[in-house]
């Protein structure tokens, strides 16, 4: 094939030629000696020309975005490979992430933009520097003056403490809230190499001693039957019983006083289960797809005064996928809620 053939002739199925001629990313197929072979539309928009028989100098000479090809799509003929970069045009103001595939004739490179993809990650970034410091540090200040103005005032009338009351209150929700958001954050990017060998039935374990004053407060019934296991699981042990004892405390919170929570844990075919069971207040199944979502609050009648954020049980499902576990979720309302997770174990030892 000549370098100026026709891109109909290169994609020989109509469905192909459609898929090249539609496809909103810049598609460009190159010969096997560097020379543009096709461009799609996309392509030639991005150039404001049509660059079939170009060669990638000349391509590289109009937008720079195109230097860094020779070397790899030299390399990618060597080793008939994909590679992948994020690359900016400079002449274009655009974050490109580049793709290219060979084959013994050629290659395709397609450029995706990405920019408004990075400009909203780093606006996120940016909100979260926010709330981490710009917010949560002058909220901190004002739970302190707090304790100050009660320390200076110990005579004051019981109106001022009540409105001191209440001013930490607020701002103890929204430091609390602050915090959450910053956890589920932080557990997204947390490092896999932290993980440790850690054994579940012993996390399992903790996380419900942990939970016996709580459930004391409202005089419910804990029972807890962690079957003793020696399977070890690769996980950041922390993380895994904070995801446990958000059940048990959501279990708690959610059921009446003087209710009944079970916890159940074993290792079954690979697989170590965890599941809180209460017989509280429960929610109807309209709810169950989004329970896990970030800030959803199911509002059950009773739990008026239930204060919460709606993002605890987002951060269990970020921990436990973040160990390529599954969490799961049945309710009745008025009976009760059954909340678990699965973790896959990874490696067995004695
Ligand atoms: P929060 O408790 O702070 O509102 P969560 O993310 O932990 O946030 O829970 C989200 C919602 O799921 C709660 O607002 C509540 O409506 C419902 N929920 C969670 N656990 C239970 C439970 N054990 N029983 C009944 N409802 C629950």
């Amino acid at each position: 094939m000549s370098d100026r053939d026709e891109p109909r002739e290169l994609v020989p199925d109509d469905g192909l030629a459609a898929v090249f001629l539609a496809v909103p990313d810049a598609l460009l197929v190159f010969s096997r000696e560097g020379r543009v072979r096709a461009a799609n539309p996309a392509a030639q928009r991005f150039l404001d020309a049509d660059p079939t028989g170009w060669s990638l100098e000349r391509l590289a000479a109009l937008d720079g975005v195109f230097a860094p090809l020779q070397d790899f799509l030299d390399d990618l003929h060597h080793q008939r490979s994909a590679w992948t970069a994020q690359l900016h045009s400079a002449r274009r103001k655009r974050d490109l992430a580049v793709v290219a595939s060979a084959w013994d004739g050629g290659s395709v490179v397609l450029l995706h933009d990405i920019t408004d993809l990075l400009d909203r990650g780093r606006f996120r970034d940016e909100m979260l520097r926010l709330a981490s410091h710009d917010l949560r540090a002058p909220l901190a200040l004002v739970m302190n003056y707090c304790d100050l103005i009660a320390a200076e005032l110990p005579d004051a009338s019981p109106r001022v403490t009540q409105y001191l009351d209440v001013i930490r209150r607020f701002t103890g929700r929204m430091l609390n809230l602050l915090d959450a958001i910053l956890r589920i954050d932080q557990i997204r990017l947390s490092p896999l190499e932290l993980h440790e060998q850690v054994n579940p039935a012993e996390l399992a374990r903790l996380a419900v001693e942990n939970m016996i004053w709580p459930a004391d407060q409202k005089n419910q019934q804990l029972e807890a039957d962690v079957q003793a296991g020696t399977e070890l699981l690769t996980a950041d042990p922390l993380l895994i019983q904070e995801a446990m004892e958000n059940l048990i405390g959501n279990a708690i919170k959610y059921t009446p006083d003087g209710g009944h929570i079970a916890v159940r844990a074993h290792v079954e075919a690979g697989r170590f289960h965890f599941v809180v069971e209460d017989n509280g207040v429960g929610f109807g199944q309209e709810h169950l797809p989004h329970i896990f979502e970030a800030f959803y609050r199911a509002k059950q009648p009773g739990t008026e005064q239930v204060e919460g954020s709606g993002l605890g049980l987002n951060l269990v499902k970020t921990a436990i996928e973040r160990h390529l576990g599954e969490v799961w979720v049945e309710s009745r309302e008025g009976e009760g809620s059954r909340f678990g997770f699965w973790l896959p174990l990874q490696s067995t030892k004695e």
